[in-house]
């Protein structure tokens, strides 16, 4: 049998040299390996309160809208900078090259609403990191940041747990 780590291709150069590109598309294309990643990342939720899904741009937002509505709770996007309509607050945050900034409707969280955070891939840490500074600074609290691959190499998960998150992944 199967398991999610099976559906998940690697693509050797891309975006650009050396780099081994995680590929979940072929993950979210399978039937039964879409539904077996998003069972196994709500399975440590089970009997927990959330409130709402938070998701990182993009692939946050397909595993994270599949999740809230499996939870019956609402999503909210976390997006790059200039793509929401309304009000919203940023956080800047360092890429390999560079600087990125995401941004959050100012009013998509109220204060005490227990959120679960998530994304595709955990490698640095930098883009939950900015993520779930957004969440606190709207007085949301994190329950927990579930991914479907953590790099660990990166450190990303010692950087969040450093932060007091717990973090859950389906593999490495
Ligand atoms: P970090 O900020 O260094 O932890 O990078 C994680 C972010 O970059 C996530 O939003 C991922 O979607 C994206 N990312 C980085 N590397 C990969 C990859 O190999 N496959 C898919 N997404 C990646």
């Amino acid at each position: 049998m199967k398991t999610v780590s099976d559906y998940i291709r690697t693509i050797v150069d891309f975006p650009h040299e050396g780099i081994m590109f995680r590929d979940v598309t072929t993950l979210f294309a399978d039937p039964r390996g879409f539904r077996i990643a998003v069972d196994q990342m709500l399975h440590p939720y089970a009997g927990l309160e959330i409130d709402k899904v938070v998701g990182l741009e993009a692939r946050g937002f397909i595993l994270g809208g599949a999740i809230a509505h499996q939870l019956s709770v609402g999503f909210v996007p976390i997006r790059k900078k200039g793509k929401l309509p309304g009000a919203t607050i940023s956080e800047a945050y360092t890429l390999e090259y560079g600087e990125a900034i995401v941004e959050v409707h100012d009013d998509a969280i109220k204060a005490g609403e227990k959120i679960l955070l998530v994304d595709d891939l955990l490698a640095t840490g930098g883009t939950a990191e900015a993520g779930i500074k957004l969440v606190e600074r709207l007085g949301g609290e994190i329950v927990s940041c579930a991914f479907v691959i953590d790099l660990p190499d990166l450190g990303g998960r010692a950087r969040l747990e450093a932060m007091g998150m717990d973090v859950h992944a389906l593999c490495a």
